[in-house]
């Protein structure tokens, strides 16, 4: 029904790092309706988030003024009201008095205090212009390298093992090659829910034969198109991992030709793992032995086989152990580097991949080049004219920390800009996130709504949503996408490279991206030239004629590479580093007092914490609530029935919660989506990190169930 639209504007799917390009339908100054577009990651086709959930741009509960918090009104949670209602806690201000008092209360902690005592978080729900105008703030006008987003509650971990073994912490092969692969392996990964477009052609490759192989431990959707189901037990992946590894060269079938020019430390990966025979692991990680050795000789003699892998390697405390063998497995039996193969960490939010090229990370700047290198250093401190500190910043949970570091720390963090992050649902042990951010001197932060973080802010920004601005966002495929600006924003509320720009101009930075499409672009084209060869041969104007260019992508008439490491890895000697790994359990385990494991994640019809889809008519109404999963087996155990409320609790905290059978959910855990505010489950999540990505042990803690 799109004949009676006033115009149709071209844009990407502003959920899921799939990254489908759409177009909103516009009528009245509402888009009315969402149609797929003919984009490289979809062809068209959509799934219920990008289809259905686009009201909330239109959201009585938006924004449209500055926010200054009353004096005196406590921050916290005790009887807070539900986000829409702020009126208690906050008035209405221009944004001449907004920003003064943001950026005055900033720039003076920074005096006082130093650099350190300010951090700032951006977002990978922005655009690339936007991550990158941020990250350039923090380092340049706050001064520190104190600069993180939700990459590091994401992939952290699959991108250190990436960086140290292959070089590059991007995927090696698109989605779409599981056109070409034979076996696809999915692991810690629900696509049905989380990639549903890339599920598609997951779905699709398997009816043309190629085998799928799910292994996770809990059996989702996929298994039921899959070829083998290796439901493993939580939180024993190095286990299974090693033990197909050990069957590879156990039987034979190494790629030994691979291996002698394309690899190294191959001796060290196979002492590692004579310990880790299929027999020896089966009773660990809960896979009969002769299953395990089937599905590595599969793997190991496909014409082409390709993994690809969620949160669930990545949010453990051996999160980058976990890569660090699907790397190893890869490379003994040479799939990677030819179509069909290689690795694939599939990208979460909408430009996790493109925010983190922009360097909005603590150790690096734009396009991975390390703070801490010298001659990386040198370069940005003239291309940016000013004097950068040499050493790498805090990550996102070790920011909550320091904000509650004893007074004389000299590198407490004291005031923080975030924004359109909300940390207050989506941090581990949020009691103690929330406290974090509480206790801040001074909070400012930046969303489209009242979210539980704008909610502990002293100032709130009103930002403008996704079809309300033009930019660029990549995608789990390396494909940096245009979105075009559909409607203007409502009220007050402002595009956010505008609300950066203000912010810094007050922090003393002489910026001037002016104009509201030839600021973006002028930021884009600093970007670019940051990010040298990388996607040097994306200029703005070739996006706005093709919407879609993959990279790397060196020149103009360069296509784009959709397949990586074909000749070479780009690491120092230009060899895969393979790097054993042994097993770490989680942090904590199941006993007594806390029997079940809670596995938190996502579900298909809501994002992340909710404030956008919670807030989509279409999408609250086919889930309007929270649910936790538990098997038919522990619900009889319990005496409990479909629909009844049990109240989860950790040593942390505690939600209650309507149960639902899911006999997917392994025996003796829960899952919890952390999408809902009334049920947050990151009340009871571990903040113990995985030591190289930093990353939070979402995927595993101990609860106890009781009912009622
Ligand atoms: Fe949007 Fe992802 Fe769904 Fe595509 S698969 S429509 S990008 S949420």
């Amino acid at each position: 029904g799109s004949q009676a639209v006033d115009r149709k504007v071209d844009s990407v799917c502003p959920f899921c790092g799939v990254g489908c390009l759409i177009t909103y339908n516009v009528k009245d100054e509402k888009i009315v309706s969402v149609d797929g577009r003919d984009g490289p990651a979809n062809h068209s086709r959509l799934c219920v988030k990008g289809r259905f959930g686009f009201d909330y741009a239109h959201h009585p509960q938006r924004l449209t003024k500055p926010l200054i918090r009353k004096p005196g009104v406590p921050k916290g949670f005790d009887d807070a009201p539900r986000p829409g209602d702020w009126s208690e806690a906050f008035r209405e201000a221009s944004w001449e008095e907004a920003l003064a008092l943001a950026a005055g209360q900033l720039k003076g902690l920074r005096d006082t205090h130093g650099p350190k005592a300010l951090a700032g978080f951006g977002s990978a729900k922005g655009s690339n212009e936007e991550a990158y105008l941020f990250q350039k703030l923090v380092r340049t006008g706050f001064g520190s390298n104190n600069v993180d987003h939700c990459t590091r509650l994401c992939h952290a971990s699959s991108v250190a093992a990436l960086l140290e073994g292959v070089g590059s912490g991007a995927v090696s092969n698109q989605v779409n090659d599981v056109d070409h692969a034979e076996l696809i392996f999915i692991i810690g990964s629900n696509p049905t829910a989380n990639h549903p477009v890339a599920a598609t052609w997951m779905k699709n490759a398997a009816r043309r034969g190629a085998k799928i192989v799910l292994a996770d431990p809990r059996r989702t959707d996929i298994s039921k198109h899959a070829w083998r189901t290796l439901q493993f037990k939580a939180d024993t992946d190095v286990a299974m991992l090693n033990a197909l590894i050990h069957a590879v060269i156990d039987e034979g079938l190494v790629d030994e030709a691979f291996v002698r020019d394309r690899a190294s430390n191959f001796e060290a990966l196979r002492d590692n793992v004579k310990g880790y025979s299929p027999e020896a692991m089966a009773p660990i990680c809960g896979v009969p032995a002769e299953t395990l050795r089937e599905v590595a000789r599969a793997f190991a003699t496909a014409k082409g086989a390709m993994v690809l892998w969620g949160m669930g390697i990545s949010q453990h405390v051996h999160g980058t152990d976990n890569a660090r063998c699907l790397i190893a497995l890869v490379t003994v039996t040479g799939q990677i580097g030819k179509p069909g193969s290689g690795l694939h960490p599939l990208r979460g939010q909408n430009n996790v991949q493109g925010a983190s090229d922009a360097g909005l990370i603590p150790m690096m700047f734009p396009n991975y080049q390390r703070v801490d290198n010298a001659a990386a250093h040198a370069w940005f401190e003239e291309f940016w004219g000013m004097p950068l500190d040499e050493k790498p910043g805090y990550t996102v949970v070790e920011i909550m920390h320091k904000a509650l570091a004893p007074d004389d720390d000299p590198h407490k963090v004291r005031g923080m800009y975030i924004m359109g992050e909300n940390p207050a649902m989506s941090d581990p042990d949020l009691n103690h996130a929330r406290h974090a951010l509480a206790s801040l001197e001074h909070l400012v932060v930046q969303d489209i709504f009242m979210t539980e973080t704008a909610w502990l802010a002293d100032v709130v920004l009103p930002a403008s949503a996704w079809p309300e601005k033009t930019g660029t966002v990549s995608n789990t495929d390396r494909m940096v996408q245009l979105g075009k600006r559909a409607l203007d924003p409502p009220g007050d509320a402002r595009p956010d490279l505008w609300i950066i720009q203000q912010i810094a101009r007050r922090m003393g930075l002489a910026w001037n991206y002016e104009g509201e499409e030839s600021g973006v672009a002028a930021v884009y084209d600093e970007m670019r030239q940051a990010m040298h060869a990388a996607i040097s041969g994306i200029t703005w104007e070739r996006l706005q004629r093709e919407s879609s260019v993959t990279y790397p992508c060196l020149s103009a008439d360069d296509p784009g590479q959709p397949t990586v490491f074909i000749d070479r890895f780009p690491t120092a000697d230009g060899r895969v580093k393979l790097v054993p790994a042994d097993i770490i359990p989680a942090d904590e385990r199941p006993d007594a007092d806390y029997p079940f494991v809670l596995i938190t994640g996502r579900q298909l019809e809501h994002w992340h914490t909710g404030s956008m889809t919670r807030r989509a008519t279409v999408l609250d109404a086919l889930e309007p609530m929270a649910t936790a999963s538990m098997h038919q087996a522990d619900l009889d155990a319990m005496g409990l029935a479909p629909g009844d409320v049990i109240t989860i609790r950790s040593r942390r905290g505690e939600v209650a919660i309507h149960v639902r059978r899911d006999d997917g959910t392994p025996h003796g855990a829960v899952f919890v989506p952390f999408a809902y505010y009334e049920a947050a489950a990151n009340l009871m999540t571990n903040a113990a990190l995985d030591p190289f990505g930093k990353i939070p042990e979402f995927k595993y803690c101990a609860v106890r169930i009781e009912r009622g």
